[in-house]
């Protein structure tokens, strides 16, 4: 029976999307096709595969039936023409910039991207003769006049790691086309469930699949999706660099993705009343939270994530990093690990978390303050959580 869970709810969605292609001999779920190559006894049918002329598998570097049906899963959620997934989400962005830019091309993007996507821009990108302007990240004129002086890459990320603001996809990606440019998003934070970057005019959408989309904190991955005619060259890139996904890691990405509506449904929730409960928290000296009407880009955050805000907040501490020292290792239901979107609480300090490629002179260029606490958060109930950082900041 065909399902088509294409014209579904996202929720449904989630779980069911994808995987016919891949499910074998009745089996109700997607099996681990552990297997480097895929074998042909008929060598014209092999030929045919491999030129791409008949469905099938030839080698796992480039296709594999797992990795299949986790690239549909997200493609569908996205609402893709096309997905290519990477083997982590720092494989996808690379590979998705260094297969759409030649030397001599100029990127717009942001000065609060990811610590690693950051990297690129300073330190890989220029060694090619790739110009990058990093503007600050929501002076949205200032990066008009910057998408206007011509761009082969516009590269957003929104909400912000690791303080949340919320960059206008829709307005960008608007100047982003005038100029000819190809507009990228960086949906970790938010999840399909609350934002859809294509819906706003984005051409790619990209994911660490290591946080929300697996959510499980037992799988790296990463994904990108979009039109069939830039997911191409991607896909021939990615092939040839070999960062592949492994199909265990797919299969578990795809086991976590089934609750993808549930847990971020919970973590929007939970997020807004951890943030509300420390706005008025003593001890707290601000908070950044786009659900919250303080955020200074509220507005934009509501227009643009119909889903919710997220469930990732993070927060400064009176008393510096010697305060955010003595209060993190005090929190009982929380790792304090370098990771976020999982189903248990995380939290860490940028120093040692997103930005720790960054020195400290740069993180406070970037507004990053070293007394930030970045918390992600879990599945748990809300009010243990709220009990626990009571007791940690009290
Ligand atoms: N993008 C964002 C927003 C992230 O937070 C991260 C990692 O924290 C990445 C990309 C990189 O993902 P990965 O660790 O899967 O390479």
């Amino acid at each position: 029976m065909k399902r088509n869970a294409r014209d579904a709810r996202i929720a449904t969605q989630a779980v069911w999307a994808g995987e016919e292609e891949s499910l074998l001999q009745g089996a109700t779920q997607v099996p681990i096709a552990q297997s480097v190559a895929f074998g042909y006894d008929d060598l014209d049918d092999w030929q045919q595969v491999a030129l791409g002329q008949k469905t099938g598998h030839i080698y796992s570097r480039n296709t594999n039936p797992t990795v299949a049906a986790l690239e549909e899963k997200v493609r569908i959620l996205e609402g893709a023409e096309a997905a290519t997934s990477m083997a982590s989400g720092m494989a996808a962005i690379s590979n998705t910039i260094f297969s759409l830019v030649r030397p001599g091309d100029r990127i717009v993007s942001v000065k609060d991207t990811y610590g690693g996507t950051n990297q690129l821009f300073r330190e890989f990108l220029p060694r090619i003769s790739v110009t990058c302007c990093l503007c600050n990240t929501t002076d949205f004129a200032a990066i008009e006049t910057e998408i206007a002086k011509g761009c082969k890459l516009l590269y957003l990320e929104t909400p912000t790691n690791p303080t949340l603001k919320v960059v206008d996809i829709e307005r960008l990606a608007r100047k982003g086309h005038e100029a000819g440019a190809i507009v990228v998003t960086d949906n970790t934070f938010a999840t399909p469930i609350n934002q859809r970057p294509l819906q706003l005019g984005s051409e790619l959408v990209i994911h660490s699949a290591s946080k929300y989309l697996g959510g499980h904190a037992d799988a790296l991955g990463g994904i990108v999706c979009g039109p069939r005619e830039l997911i191409r060259p991607i896909f021939h890139y990615r092939e040839i660099t070999g960062a592949a996904l492994d199909p265990f890691a797919a299969y578990l990405l795809l086991r976590g993705l089934k609750t993808l509506a549930l847990r971020v449904q919970r973590q929007n929730e939970s997020a807004m009343k951890m943030a509300q409960f420390l706005e008025e928290h003593p001890a707290v000296a601000q908070v950044f939270y786009p659900g919250l009407p303080s955020h200074p880009q509220h507005e934009i955050a509501r227009r643009q994530m119909p889903g919710g805000f997220g469930g990732m907040l993070s927060f400064v501490l009176h008393g510096g990093y010697e305060q955010v020292k003595k209060f993190l290792p005090r929190l009982k239901f929380a790792h304090r690990a370098a990771n976020l979107g999982a189903v248990e609480t995380i939290v860490g300090p940028p120093a040692t978390t997103s930005h720790v490629e960054v020195s400290p002179a740069d993180r406070a260029a970037m507004g990053i303050p070293e007394a930030l606490v970045r918390y992600s958060v879990g599945i748990e109930d809300v009010d243990d959580l709220i009990a626990d950082l009571s007791q940690a900041l009290a």
